[in-house]
């Protein structure tokens, strides 16, 4: 089973030491405009595999791709000094625009993985061009809001004391500020929130919601201000999101995907809850949000679009 990683920088070779360290897949290939950092990461992973799983890992070209079940995506240009993020966005649709036709022609069965920020616009973008070239739409998805999912679940487990892989919460909309916590059908154990405090005397104040909704949409900033990228959570998000196709888990993963006409939200591509299969996505998840909630998904979905009406592509 392989799995093509284009883009080998700190979110690509992460995704690649994760891939080695928990052992899915077979064969890795890491291509990247900057081939001798592909090669320089690949070798480096190469030598973790003794302690690990044994899966091959190499550097190639576009070529080298074929074959793969998955193509992580991770490619992207940084911010000049100067540079808005607008103008940075178009470069990176510039950038989507060379590369997504490349790995469909030399992996046309692929299911193409985004992970690229900012990640819903880019995602939109790799499903008009991967769709040019021929893929459905269904074979395109990013990493979405895994993380904030990821991150909401574990303050509300660390809140209630119980573990979080029994919290059930999802983060929706945006992969950025304007992202949805949504609380109204967070459950533990089949309970509501609320429900299970009162059985194990916990109080949810408004005070520790603030705080916990401060923490899931402000945590990259965080880390970005203490060392200047975030890599590791993201990487091991995108080896989970890979186990579940290469393996056709049927997981339901807050991955982001294009969605037209899903609960009266605008044709864009949003992370919501996904059905997820070996060749992609099945299908979103409809959430029967609350009032409030739904309100600022639909405005969530508004931000995104307008981004990617802002864009000029090629
Ligand atoms: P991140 O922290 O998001 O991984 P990096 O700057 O570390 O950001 O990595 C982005 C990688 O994308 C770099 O290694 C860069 O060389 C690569 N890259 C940029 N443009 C292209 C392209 N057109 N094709 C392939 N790789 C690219």
């Amino acid at each position: 089973m392989k799995v093509g990683i284009v883009g080998s920088g700190f979110v690509g070779s992460t995704a690649a030491y994760a891939l080695v360290m928990q052992g899915i897949g077979r064969e890795i290939v890491m291509v990247d405009l900057n081939e001798a950092r592909a090669a320089a990461e690949a070798d480096d992973i190469f030598h973790a595999v003794p302690f690990a799983h044994p899966l091959t890992i190499r550097s190639g070209g576009y070529s080298d791709l074929s074959g793969s079940r998955v193509v992580i995506v991770a490619a992207g240009a940084n911010q000049r000094p100067g540079e808005s993020r607008r103008e940075l966005l178009q470069r990176n649709a510039e950038v989507f625009g060379k590369v997504i036709p490349q790995v469909v022609e030399h992996a046309p069965d692929a299911v193409i993985l985004i992970a690229t920020n900012p990640v819903d616009i880019m995602t939109h973008l790799a499903g008009e061009f991967a769709q040019r070239c021929g893929v459905p739409l269904q074979r395109v998805l990013g990493s979405g809001t895994m993380l904030d999912t990821a991150r909401f679940r574990t303050l509300l487990g660390q809140h209630f004391g119980v573990d979080a892989r029994h919290v059930h919460a999802y983060v929706v909309g945006e992969h950025g500020d304007s992202e949805v916590l949504s609380w109204s059908l967070a459950t533990i154990a089949g309970s509501a929130l609320e429900e299970f405090g009162e059985q194990r005397g916990i109080e949810l104040s408004d005070a520790t919601r603030e705080r916990i909704d401060e923490r899931v949409r402000r945590a990259a900033y965080r880390i970005i201000e203490g060392k200047g990228a975030t890599y590791y959570g993201i990487g091991s998000a995108l080896a989970r999101i890979v186990d579940s196709v290469l393996h056709d888990q049927r997981s339901v993963l807050t991955i982001c995907s294009r969605i037209e006409g899903l609960d009266g939200l605008p044709d864009v591509t949003i992370s919501m809850p996904h059905l997820i299969s070996g060749d992609g996505v099945v299908a979103p998840v409809p959430l029967d949000l609350a009032a409030d909630e739904f309100a600022a998904l639909q405005e969530s979905a508004k931000i995104i679009r307008s981004a990617i009406d802002s864009i000029e592509l090629g």
